[in-house]
Protein backbone atom coordinates (compact mmCIF):
# COMPACT_ATOMS: atom_id res chain seq x y z
CA UNK A 1 0.00 0.00 0.00
CA UNK A 2 1.28 3.52 -1.07
CA UNK A 3 1.85 5.61 2.08
CA UNK A 4 -0.23 7.94 0.39
CA UNK A 5 -2.89 5.82 0.67
CA UNK A 6 -1.99 4.41 4.11
CA UNK A 7 -2.75 8.29 5.03
CA UNK A 8 -5.74 8.36 3.34
CA UNK A 9 -7.24 4.94 4.76
CA UNK A 10 -5.62 5.70 8.36
CA UNK A 11 -7.78 9.06 8.53
CA UNK A 12 -10.64 7.44 7.00
CA UNK A 13 -9.93 4.37 10.23
CA UNK A 14 -9.40 6.85 13.12
CA UNK A 15 -12.56 8.58 12.57
CA UNK A 16 -14.68 5.44 12.11
CA UNK A 17 -13.09 4.35 15.76
CA UNK A 18 -13.90 8.08 16.93
CA UNK A 19 -17.59 7.55 15.70
CA UNK A 20 -17.49 3.81 16.96
CA UNK A 21 -16.98 4.75 20.42
CA UNK A 22 -19.05 7.86 20.51
CA UNK A 23 -21.55 5.98 19.47
CA UNK A 24 -21.58 2.98 21.75
CA UNK A 25 -24.12 3.62 23.46
CA UNK A 26 -26.91 3.09 20.38
CA UNK A 27 -25.66 -0.59 19.93
CA UNK A 28 -27.28 -3.41 21.56
CA UNK A 29 -24.60 -4.60 24.16
CA UNK A 30 -25.21 -8.36 23.07
CA UNK A 31 -24.70 -9.29 19.38
CA UNK A 32 -28.29 -10.06 18.71
CA UNK A 33 -26.88 -12.41 15.48
CA UNK A 34 -27.84 -16.31 16.08
CA UNK A 35 -24.86 -18.57 15.53
CA UNK A 36 -23.81 -19.02 11.83
CA UNK A 37 -25.22 -16.16 10.55
CA UNK A 38 -21.81 -14.34 10.12
CA UNK A 39 -20.24 -17.43 8.79
CA UNK A 40 -23.20 -17.85 6.26
CA UNK A 41 -23.16 -14.32 5.34
CA UNK A 42 -19.29 -14.34 4.28
CA UNK A 43 -17.66 -16.22 0.95
CA UNK A 44 -16.24 -19.75 1.65
CA UNK A 45 -13.07 -18.53 0.14
CA UNK A 46 -10.82 -15.64 0.07
CA UNK A 47 -10.73 -13.33 -3.13
CA UNK A 48 -8.05 -14.32 -5.96
CA UNK A 49 -7.66 -10.43 -6.49
CA UNK A 50 -7.11 -7.96 -4.10
CA UNK A 51 -10.42 -5.74 -3.16
CA UNK A 52 -10.97 -2.12 -2.73
CA UNK A 53 -10.28 -1.44 0.52
CA UNK A 54 -13.55 1.14 0.65
CA UNK A 55 -15.53 -2.21 0.03
CA UNK A 56 -13.81 -4.39 3.27
CA UNK A 57 -14.55 -1.03 5.33
CA UNK A 58 -18.13 -0.99 4.59
CA UNK A 59 -18.88 -4.97 5.17
CA UNK A 60 -17.60 -3.89 8.77
CA UNK A 61 -20.90 -2.01 9.15
CA UNK A 62 -22.62 -4.46 7.63
CA UNK A 63 -21.39 -7.81 8.22
CA UNK A 64 -18.59 -7.32 11.20
CA UNK A 65 -20.83 -4.62 13.74
CA UNK A 66 -23.90 -7.00 13.82
CA UNK A 67 -22.05 -9.70 15.55
CA UNK A 68 -20.09 -7.81 17.52
CA UNK A 69 -20.99 -7.32 21.70
CA UNK A 70 -19.79 -4.31 22.68
CA UNK A 71 -17.05 -5.17 25.72
CA UNK A 72 -16.41 -0.91 25.63
CA UNK A 73 -20.78 -0.42 25.85
CA UNK A 74 -20.84 1.32 29.67
CA UNK A 75 -23.64 -1.29 30.15
CA UNK A 76 -21.17 -4.14 30.37
CA UNK A 77 -21.72 -5.51 33.60
CA UNK A 78 -21.47 -9.34 32.76
CA UNK A 79 -18.59 -11.50 33.67
CA UNK A 80 -15.83 -8.88 34.45
CA UNK A 81 -16.64 -5.79 33.02
CA UNK A 82 -13.49 -4.82 31.20
CA UNK A 83 -12.82 -2.03 28.50
CA UNK A 84 -10.20 -0.60 26.40
CA UNK A 85 -9.42 2.89 26.74
CA UNK A 86 -8.97 5.03 23.41
CA UNK A 87 -4.95 6.00 24.02
CA UNK A 88 -4.66 2.59 24.97
CA UNK A 89 -6.06 1.94 21.02
CA UNK A 90 -3.04 4.29 20.19
CA UNK A 91 -0.70 1.92 22.04
CA UNK A 92 -1.73 -1.24 20.34
CA UNK A 93 -1.84 0.74 16.77
CA UNK A 94 1.52 1.93 17.27
CA UNK A 95 2.70 -1.66 17.97
CA UNK A 96 1.40 -3.52 15.02
CA UNK A 97 2.88 -0.55 13.48
CA UNK A 98 6.42 -1.44 14.70
CA UNK A 99 5.69 -5.49 14.63
CA UNK A 100 8.36 -6.38 16.80
CA UNK A 101 9.10 -9.80 18.05
CA UNK A 102 10.65 -9.28 21.77
CA UNK A 103 12.38 -12.22 21.98
CA UNK A 104 15.81 -11.38 22.50
CA UNK A 105 16.96 -8.01 23.61
CA UNK A 106 19.11 -7.24 20.63
CA UNK A 107 15.84 -7.55 18.33
CA UNK A 108 13.93 -5.96 20.80
CA UNK A 109 15.14 -3.45 23.19
CA UNK A 110 12.79 -0.51 23.58
CA UNK A 111 9.87 -3.68 23.98
CA UNK A 112 12.29 -5.64 26.64
CA UNK A 113 13.17 -2.23 28.06
CA UNK A 114 9.89 -0.68 28.28
CA UNK A 115 8.47 -3.62 29.90
CA UNK A 116 10.60 -3.32 32.93
CA UNK A 117 10.00 0.81 33.18
CA UNK A 118 6.71 0.63 32.66
CA UNK A 119 6.39 -2.85 35.44
CA UNK A 120 8.89 -0.96 37.67
CA UNK A 121 6.28 1.75 38.15
CA UNK A 122 3.41 -0.33 38.22
CA UNK A 123 4.37 -2.12 41.13
CA UNK A 124 5.26 1.08 42.97
CA UNK A 125 1.60 1.71 42.22
CA UNK A 126 0.62 -0.98 43.52
CA UNK A 127 3.06 -0.74 46.82
CA UNK A 128 4.33 -3.92 45.95
CA UNK A 129 8.56 -4.45 47.24
CA UNK A 130 10.99 -4.31 44.90
CA UNK A 131 12.03 -8.24 45.17
CA UNK A 132 9.43 -8.52 42.35
CA UNK A 133 10.49 -8.67 38.86
CA UNK A 134 7.60 -8.65 36.30
CA UNK A 135 7.04 -10.25 32.99
CA UNK A 136 3.75 -9.70 30.37
CA UNK A 137 2.31 -12.27 29.15
CA UNK A 138 -1.35 -12.37 26.98
CA UNK A 139 -3.68 -13.55 29.43
CA UNK A 140 -4.02 -14.53 33.38
CA UNK A 141 -4.26 -18.10 32.50
CA UNK A 142 -0.74 -18.07 30.72
CA UNK A 143 0.35 -16.16 33.04
CA UNK A 144 -0.83 -18.63 36.00
CA UNK A 145 -0.02 -21.91 34.38
CA UNK A 146 3.91 -20.22 33.94
CA UNK A 147 4.21 -19.68 37.84
CA UNK A 148 2.86 -23.47 38.30
CA UNK A 149 5.37 -24.13 36.33
CA UNK A 150 8.39 -22.29 37.81
CA UNK A 151 6.91 -24.04 41.32
CA UNK A 152 7.55 -27.47 39.88
CA UNK A 153 10.74 -26.63 38.61
CA UNK A 154 11.65 -25.10 42.36
CA UNK A 155 10.39 -28.93 43.34
CA UNK A 156 13.44 -30.33 42.02
CA UNK A 157 12.66 -33.13 40.76
CA UNK A 158 14.31 -33.10 37.05
CA UNK A 159 11.07 -32.62 35.25
CA UNK A 160 12.30 -30.31 33.03
CA UNK A 161 14.70 -33.22 31.59
CA UNK A 162 13.27 -36.45 33.04
CA UNK A 163 9.29 -35.07 32.17
CA UNK A 164 6.83 -37.09 34.49
CA UNK A 165 5.28 -40.06 32.30
CA UNK A 166 6.73 -43.43 32.67
CA UNK A 167 8.37 -42.15 36.24
CA UNK A 168 7.73 -44.65 39.28
CA UNK A 169 9.90 -41.97 41.23
CA UNK A 170 7.66 -39.10 41.38
CA UNK A 171 5.15 -38.39 43.91
CA UNK A 172 1.48 -37.05 43.41
CA UNK A 173 2.74 -32.71 43.26
CA UNK A 174 -0.29 -31.05 44.45
CA UNK A 175 -1.40 -27.96 43.74
CA UNK A 176 -4.23 -26.07 46.46
CA UNK A 177 -6.80 -23.44 45.46
CA UNK A 178 -9.99 -22.73 47.07
CA UNK A 179 -13.35 -24.23 45.00
CA UNK A 180 -14.10 -20.37 43.92
CA UNK A 181 -11.24 -20.21 41.98
CA UNK A 182 -10.98 -19.59 38.42
CA UNK A 183 -10.80 -22.55 35.85
CA UNK A 184 -7.64 -21.26 34.57
CA UNK A 185 -6.02 -22.84 37.55
CA UNK A 186 -7.24 -26.33 36.45
CA UNK A 187 -6.52 -25.68 33.26
CA UNK A 188 -2.56 -25.48 34.46
CA UNK A 189 -2.82 -28.42 36.56
CA UNK A 190 -3.72 -30.29 32.58
CA UNK A 191 -1.62 -28.30 30.68
CA UNK A 192 1.39 -28.85 33.04
CA UNK A 193 1.16 -32.85 33.20
CA UNK A 194 -0.66 -33.23 36.77
CA UNK A 195 -3.68 -33.70 36.55
CA UNK A 196 -6.95 -32.01 37.95
CA UNK A 197 -7.05 -34.55 40.46
CA UNK A 198 -3.60 -33.22 41.75
CA UNK A 199 -5.78 -29.90 42.71
CA UNK A 200 -7.51 -29.43 46.20
CA UNK A 201 -9.68 -27.46 46.46
CA UNK A 202 -10.44 -26.37 49.64
CA UNK A 203 -13.45 -25.06 51.50
CA UNK A 204 -14.64 -21.57 51.83
CA UNK A 205 -16.63 -19.77 54.46
CA UNK A 206 -19.59 -18.34 54.40
CA UNK A 207 -18.18 -15.35 52.43
CA UNK A 208 -16.86 -17.45 49.29
CA UNK A 209 -13.10 -17.04 51.13
CA UNK A 210 -10.93 -20.01 51.75
CA UNK A 211 -10.41 -21.29 55.09
CA UNK A 212 -6.85 -21.74 55.96
CA UNK A 213 -7.61 -24.29 58.93
CA UNK A 214 -8.79 -26.41 55.69
CA UNK A 215 -5.74 -25.83 53.79
CA UNK A 216 -3.22 -26.37 56.84
CA UNK A 217 -5.09 -29.52 56.73
CA UNK A 218 -5.24 -30.74 53.52
CA UNK A 219 -1.59 -30.20 53.04
CA UNK A 220 -0.81 -32.26 56.40
CA UNK A 221 -3.38 -35.03 54.73
CA UNK A 222 -1.22 -35.14 51.59
CA UNK A 223 2.47 -35.10 53.25
CA UNK A 224 1.22 -38.00 54.75
CA UNK A 225 0.37 -39.96 52.10
CA UNK A 226 3.45 -39.30 50.69
CA UNK A 227 2.53 -36.56 48.31
CA UNK A 228 4.42 -33.42 47.52
CA UNK A 229 2.48 -30.32 47.78
CA UNK A 230 3.99 -27.40 44.99
CA UNK A 231 1.64 -24.15 45.06
CA UNK A 232 -1.19 -22.59 46.76
CA UNK A 233 -3.13 -20.22 44.53
CA UNK A 234 -5.49 -17.93 46.70
CA UNK A 235 -7.44 -15.04 45.33
CA UNK A 236 -8.00 -11.68 45.65
CA UNK A 237 -11.05 -11.30 43.52
CA UNK A 238 -12.58 -14.29 43.07
CA UNK A 239 -14.92 -15.08 39.80
CA UNK A 240 -18.21 -15.49 41.26
CA UNK A 241 -18.01 -13.32 43.67
CA UNK A 242 -14.54 -11.00 44.13
CA UNK A 243 -14.12 -12.46 47.50
CA UNK A 244 -10.64 -12.17 48.85
CA UNK A 245 -9.44 -15.67 50.31
CA UNK A 246 -6.95 -14.95 53.37
CA UNK A 247 -3.70 -14.47 52.10
CA UNK A 248 -1.50 -13.64 55.11
CA UNK A 249 -2.93 -16.32 56.66
CA UNK A 250 -2.29 -18.77 53.28
CA UNK A 251 1.40 -17.11 53.24
CA UNK A 252 1.91 -18.54 56.95
CA UNK A 253 1.32 -21.86 55.92
CA UNK A 254 3.21 -21.90 52.76
CA UNK A 255 6.38 -20.26 54.73
CA UNK A 256 6.33 -23.18 57.21
CA UNK A 257 6.29 -26.11 54.27
CA UNK A 258 8.19 -24.11 51.57
CA UNK A 259 5.37 -24.24 48.91
CA UNK A 260 4.93 -21.85 46.21
CA UNK A 261 2.47 -19.37 46.63
CA UNK A 262 0.98 -17.75 43.77
CA UNK A 263 -1.75 -14.70 43.87
CA UNK A 264 -4.14 -14.99 41.51
CA UNK A 265 -5.30 -11.34 41.52
CA UNK A 266 -6.23 -10.93 37.93
CA UNK A 267 -9.48 -9.01 38.42
CA UNK A 268 -8.82 -7.24 41.53
CA UNK A 269 -5.06 -6.16 41.25
CA UNK A 270 -5.25 -2.85 40.04
CA UNK A 271 -7.42 -1.76 43.13
CA UNK A 272 -3.94 -2.26 45.42
CA UNK A 273 -3.12 1.20 44.04
CA UNK A 274 -5.99 2.29 46.58
CA UNK A 275 -4.88 2.93 49.73
CA UNK A 276 -8.38 2.41 51.23
CA UNK A 277 -8.48 -0.99 49.40
CA UNK A 278 -5.00 -1.94 50.35
CA UNK A 279 -6.05 -3.87 53.60
CA UNK A 280 -7.59 -6.29 51.39
CA UNK A 281 -4.49 -7.45 49.84
CA UNK A 282 -2.21 -8.32 53.20
CA UNK A 283 0.23 -10.86 52.72
CA UNK A 284 0.15 -10.44 48.98
CA UNK A 285 4.19 -8.91 49.13
CA UNK A 286 4.89 -12.18 50.26
CA UNK A 287 4.73 -14.48 47.68
CA UNK A 288 6.23 -16.09 45.11
CA UNK A 289 4.12 -14.67 42.28
CA UNK A 290 1.16 -12.75 41.22
CA UNK A 291 -0.85 -12.05 38.88
CA UNK A 292 -2.81 -9.22 37.39
CA UNK A 293 -4.64 -8.03 34.35
CA UNK A 294 -4.02 -4.43 33.37
CA UNK A 295 -6.93 -5.70 30.55
CA UNK A 296 -9.37 -6.27 33.29
CA UNK A 297 -9.48 -3.09 35.37
CA UNK A 298 -6.86 -1.19 34.37
CA UNK A 299 -8.56 0.21 30.58
CA UNK A 300 -6.29 -2.04 28.99
CA UNK A 301 -7.07 -2.75 25.20
CA UNK A 302 -7.19 -6.82 25.72
CA UNK A 303 -4.26 -8.28 25.91
CA UNK A 304 -1.94 -7.85 29.04
CA UNK A 305 -1.52 -9.94 31.66
CA UNK A 306 1.20 -9.44 34.29
CA UNK A 307 3.28 -11.62 36.15
CA UNK A 308 4.90 -10.50 39.13
CA UNK A 309 7.49 -13.28 40.58
CA UNK A 310 10.22 -13.12 43.24
CA UNK A 311 12.57 -15.93 41.87
CA UNK A 312 12.70 -15.42 38.43
CA UNK A 313 15.54 -17.56 38.19
CA UNK A 314 12.70 -20.74 38.80
CA UNK A 315 11.21 -19.19 35.91
CA UNK A 316 14.30 -19.31 33.64
CA UNK A 317 15.12 -23.01 34.62
CA UNK A 318 11.85 -24.02 33.94
CA UNK A 319 11.85 -22.31 30.11
CA UNK A 320 15.12 -20.81 29.12
CA UNK A 321 16.13 -22.69 26.10
CA UNK A 322 18.79 -20.80 23.22
CA UNK A 323 19.63 -22.98 20.29
CA UNK A 324 22.43 -21.86 18.21
CA UNK A 325 20.41 -19.49 15.76
CA UNK A 326 19.34 -17.58 18.92
CA UNK A 327 22.57 -17.12 20.49
CA UNK A 328 23.97 -13.77 21.34
CA UNK A 329 27.18 -12.26 23.03
CA UNK A 330 25.09 -9.93 25.21
CA UNK A 331 23.11 -12.83 26.83
CA UNK A 332 25.11 -12.16 30.77
CA UNK A 333 24.19 -8.86 30.72
CA UNK A 334 20.47 -8.68 29.35
CA UNK A 335 16.70 -9.78 29.41
CA UNK A 336 15.73 -12.00 26.82
CA UNK A 337 11.80 -11.99 27.24
CA UNK A 338 11.69 -15.79 25.24
CA UNK A 339 14.13 -17.03 28.64
CA UNK A 340 10.72 -16.81 30.82
CA UNK A 341 8.44 -18.87 28.95
CA UNK A 342 6.72 -21.27 26.18
CA UNK A 343 6.86 -17.97 23.85
CA UNK A 344 9.59 -16.97 21.33
CA UNK A 345 8.42 -13.54 19.95
CA UNK A 346 6.16 -11.28 22.13
CA UNK A 347 4.31 -8.80 21.37
CA UNK A 348 5.17 -5.15 22.28
CA UNK A 349 2.29 -5.15 24.80
CA UNK A 350 4.37 -2.67 27.59
CA UNK A 351 3.54 0.45 24.86
CA UNK A 352 -0.14 0.98 25.73
CA UNK A 353 -0.08 0.16 29.54
CA UNK A 354 3.01 2.80 29.10
CA UNK A 355 0.61 5.16 26.92
CA UNK A 356 -2.04 4.44 29.75
CA UNK A 357 0.46 5.33 32.73
CA UNK A 358 0.92 8.30 31.56
CA UNK A 359 -2.18 9.81 30.03
CA UNK A 360 -4.05 8.78 33.18
CA UNK A 361 -1.14 9.22 35.80
CA UNK A 362 -2.22 7.90 38.98
CA UNK A 363 -4.82 10.18 39.77
CA UNK A 364 -6.55 9.32 36.78
CA UNK A 365 -6.04 5.55 36.99
CA UNK A 366 -7.13 5.69 40.92
CA UNK A 367 -10.19 8.09 40.52
CA UNK A 368 -12.00 5.85 37.52
CA UNK A 369 -11.08 2.45 39.95
CA UNK A 370 -12.64 4.52 42.81
CA UNK A 371 -15.44 5.58 41.36
CA UNK A 372 -16.63 1.78 40.05
CA UNK A 373 -15.95 1.21 43.73
CA UNK A 374 -18.86 3.78 44.53
CA UNK A 375 -20.47 2.64 41.66
CA UNK A 376 -21.24 -1.38 42.71
CA UNK A 377 -21.36 0.14 46.19
CA UNK A 378 -24.55 2.80 45.70
CA UNK A 379 -26.42 -0.33 43.51
CA UNK A 380 -25.34 -2.41 46.57
CA UNK A 381 -27.20 -0.37 48.57
CA UNK A 382 -29.98 -0.25 46.41
CA UNK A 383 -30.56 -4.06 46.43
CA UNK A 384 -30.24 -3.61 50.32
CA UNK A 385 -32.81 -0.99 50.93
CA UNK A 386 -35.19 -3.36 48.74
CA UNK A 387 -38.00 -5.69 50.08
CA UNK A 388 -38.02 -7.46 46.28
CA UNK A 389 -33.98 -8.08 46.16
CA UNK A 390 -31.17 -9.51 48.35
CA UNK A 391 -27.62 -9.31 48.27
CA UNK A 392 -25.89 -12.55 47.80
CA UNK A 393 -22.22 -11.93 48.96
CA UNK A 394 -20.03 -8.83 50.30
CA UNK A 395 -18.91 -6.53 47.66
CA UNK A 396 -15.30 -5.80 48.54
CA UNK A 397 -14.66 -4.04 45.04
CA UNK A 398 -16.87 -3.32 42.45
CA UNK A 399 -18.81 -6.35 41.46
CA UNK A 400 -22.21 -7.41 42.85
CA UNK A 401 -23.78 -10.79 43.56
CA UNK A 402 -27.96 -10.51 44.06
CA UNK A 403 -31.36 -11.83 43.29
CA UNK A 404 -34.86 -10.88 43.00
CA UNK A 405 -36.84 -12.31 46.04
CA UNK A 406 -40.31 -10.94 45.53
CA UNK A 407 -42.78 -12.86 48.14
CA UNK A 408 -44.84 -13.35 45.65
CA UNK A 409 -42.55 -16.15 43.50
CA UNK A 410 -42.07 -19.38 44.93
CA UNK A 411 -39.09 -20.67 41.86
CA UNK A 412 -36.59 -17.71 42.53
CA UNK A 413 -33.81 -19.44 40.14
CA UNK A 414 -35.77 -19.52 37.28
CA UNK A 415 -37.28 -15.98 38.21
CA UNK A 416 -33.95 -14.66 38.15
CA UNK A 417 -32.83 -16.60 35.04
CA UNK A 418 -35.47 -14.97 33.46
CA UNK A 419 -34.68 -11.67 34.48
CA UNK A 420 -30.91 -12.01 33.39
CA UNK A 421 -32.00 -13.23 29.81
CA UNK A 422 -34.72 -10.63 29.50
CA UNK A 423 -32.18 -7.84 30.23
CA UNK A 424 -29.89 -9.53 27.61
CA UNK A 425 -32.06 -9.61 24.81
CA UNK A 426 -33.24 -6.54 24.98
CA UNK A 427 -30.32 -5.02 24.32
CA UNK A 428 -29.38 -2.75 26.70
CA UNK A 429 -27.34 -4.26 29.36
CA UNK A 430 -25.50 -7.64 29.69
CA UNK A 431 -25.49 -9.34 33.36
CA UNK A 432 -24.67 -12.98 33.87
CA UNK A 433 -24.55 -14.95 36.62
CA UNK A 434 -23.48 -17.57 39.09
CA UNK A 435 -24.23 -20.13 41.33
CA UNK A 436 -24.05 -19.34 45.28
CA UNK A 437 -24.81 -22.07 47.74
CA UNK A 438 -27.19 -24.02 45.22
CA UNK A 439 -28.65 -20.56 44.51
CA UNK A 440 -28.91 -18.76 41.03
CA UNK A 441 -27.55 -15.08 41.79
CA UNK A 442 -27.24 -12.10 39.26
CA UNK A 443 -24.11 -10.56 38.94
CA UNK A 444 -23.47 -7.11 38.09
CA UNK A 445 -19.82 -6.03 37.51
CA UNK A 446 -19.22 -2.25 37.39
CA UNK A 447 -15.50 -1.44 35.41
CA UNK A 448 -16.17 -0.11 32.11
CA UNK A 449 -14.15 3.32 31.54
CA UNK A 450 -17.21 5.41 29.83
CA UNK A 451 -19.90 3.84 33.39
CA UNK A 452 -21.55 6.79 34.61
CA UNK A 453 -24.05 6.72 37.54
CA UNK A 454 -27.14 6.97 34.78
CA UNK A 455 -26.19 3.23 33.54
CA UNK A 456 -26.35 1.83 36.79
CA UNK A 457 -29.36 3.62 37.17
CA UNK A 458 -30.82 1.81 33.77
CA UNK A 459 -29.99 -1.21 34.88
CA UNK A 460 -31.77 -0.81 38.64
CA UNK A 461 -34.93 0.35 36.50
CA UNK A 462 -34.54 -2.64 33.88
CA UNK A 463 -34.60 -4.82 36.89
CA UNK A 464 -37.44 -3.78 38.53
CA UNK A 465 -39.25 -3.68 35.10
CA UNK A 466 -38.42 -7.08 35.14
CA UNK A 467 -39.46 -8.16 38.61
CA UNK A 468 -42.83 -6.41 38.21
CA UNK A 469 -43.59 -7.85 34.61
CA UNK A 470 -43.16 -11.57 36.35
CA UNK A 471 -45.35 -10.74 39.20
CA UNK A 472 -48.02 -11.60 36.22
CA UNK A 473 -45.90 -15.23 35.46
CA UNK A 474 -46.92 -18.35 37.91
CA UNK A 475 -43.25 -19.06 38.96
N1 LIG B 1 -8.35 -15.34 37.34
C1 LIG B 1 -9.49 -14.72 37.66
C2 LIG B 1 -9.78 -14.43 39.11
C3 LIG B 1 -10.39 -14.34 36.66
O1 LIG B 1 -11.54 -13.75 37.00
C4 LIG B 1 -10.08 -14.61 35.32
C5 LIG B 1 -11.01 -14.21 34.24
O2 LIG B 1 -12.03 -13.62 34.44
C6 LIG B 1 -8.87 -15.25 35.02
C7 LIG B 1 -8.04 -15.61 36.05
C8 LIG B 1 -8.49 -15.58 33.60
O3 LIG B 1 -8.21 -14.42 32.89
P1 LIG B 1 -7.65 -14.44 31.40
O4 LIG B 1 -8.84 -14.31 30.50
O5 LIG B 1 -6.73 -13.26 31.31
O6 LIG B 1 -6.94 -15.73 31.20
Amino acid sequence: MPISEFRKHGYTMVDRIADYLERIEEFPVLSQAEPGWLTGSLPDASPDTGEDLGDVFADIDRLILPAVTHWNHPNFHGLFSTSGSSVGIFGEMLAAAFDMKAMLWRTSPASTELEDVTLGWLRKLLSLPDVFDGIIYDTASVSTMHAVAAARERAGLEIRGRGMSGRTDLPLLCVYCSEHVHSSIDKSCIALGLGTESLRKIECSERFEMVPERLAEAIEDDIRAGHMPICVVPTIGTTSTSSVDPVDAIADICEKHGIWLHVDAAYAGPAAMLEEKRGLFKGWERADSIVLNPHKWLFTPFDLSVLYCRDMASLKQAFSLVPEYLKTSDEATVKNGMDYGIQLGRRFRSLKLWFIMRYFGREGMTARIRDHCRLATLFASWVDDSPDWERMAPVPFALVCFRACPASVDDLDALNELIMNGINASGEAYISHTKLDGKFALRLSVGSIRVEERHIAKVWKLLNDCVSAAANLSL
